[in-house]
């Protein structure tokens, strides 16, 4: 008799013609099954890859290059430099299932219409003990929050819930993976986020071309993040995503990166 077979991951391998791309790994067929590697590289010769085994995939998705653990598994740090071979639809089902958590069931529930989405409002709304201040941000605080976390500078998915004011993520822009509610991630920025509501304001009258500075700066820390700040320090001021909050209220105050015009 034959196993049983997950529909879900049934429909999703039927969708890989030659190869598909998914977030950052590349799915081949081949005669020997399914051949898994990294998007990026996509053009180099298998030989030069370091061939790794379904017992491997764990660790290879659990740390950085920078041997930091990656408590998000759709964040785009996935390590480069390997190929493995799934010989068959159950050894690429677990790959998947390490690689990328839940990415083939949320797939098939959008793809079926039966997505369970959970918006910011309902979601933080069930929070109790520390988290529920998180349900204080207001509409325009939780949208600067929501867009410096789920940047896709930080992850892949797309973003389906959304609060107030602020659109769901293009389809283009990330992944066939779909964000069906706020993550563990998001829910610990957003406390941070309400912290930093809360704290005494200071205030420093700067011009806009200061401004306009500040901005370039936090554009320029954004390019060359500390790596040794881990993911989810968010008391860390460093962190990218905090340099991504500070980013996204300043453009939410129409600051933008060019001078104020010369005067006479
Ligand atoms: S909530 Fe944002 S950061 Fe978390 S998984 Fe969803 S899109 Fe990614």
């Amino acid at each position: 008799m034959a196993g049983f077979q997950n529909p879900a991951f049934a429909t999703f391998v039927a969708e890989i013609k030659d190869e598909l791309i998914l977030a950052q790994i590349r799915i081949l067929r081949s005669n020997r099954g399914f051949e898994v590697r990294h998007a990026s590289d996509q053009a180099r010769p298998a030989e030069e890859l370091k061939s790794i085994f379904l017992a491997d995939i764990r660790v290879l998705c659990d740390f950085t290059d920078a041997d930091q653990f990656r408590p998000l598994k759709s964040a785009p740090n996935l390590r480069t430099g390997w190929i493995l071979l799934a010989p068959d639809d159950a050894a690429l089902e677990l790959a998947l299932h390490h690689l990328y958590p839940n990415a083939v069931t949320d797939w098939f529930t959008v793809k079926s219409g039966t997505a369970p989405v959970t918006n910011y409002r309902e979601f933080t709304a069930r929070q109790s003990g520390m988290y529920r201040i998180t349900a204080k941000l207001s509409d325009a605080q939780a949208t600067d929050v929501i867009r410096a976390c789920c940047d896709k500078k930080f992850c892949l998915k797309q973003r389906m819930w959304s609060v107030e004011g602020l659109a769901p993520d293009p389809a283009a822009e990330k992944s066939a993976i779909p964000c069906l509610e706020p993550c563990a991630i998001l829910l610990e920025f957003a406390r941070k986020g309400m912290r930093i509501e809360q704290e005494e304001k200071v205030t420093v009258a700067l011009s806009p071309s200061d401004a306009a500075s500040l901005k370039a700066a936090l554009t320029l820390a954004l390019q060359h993040p500390d790596s040794q700040i881990r993911e989810a320090d968010f008391n860390a001021p460093g962190n990218p995503r905090r340099l991504q909050l500070a980013l996204e209220k300043l453009n939410s105050h129409g600051i933008t990166l060019a001078n104020a015009p010369e005067g006479e």
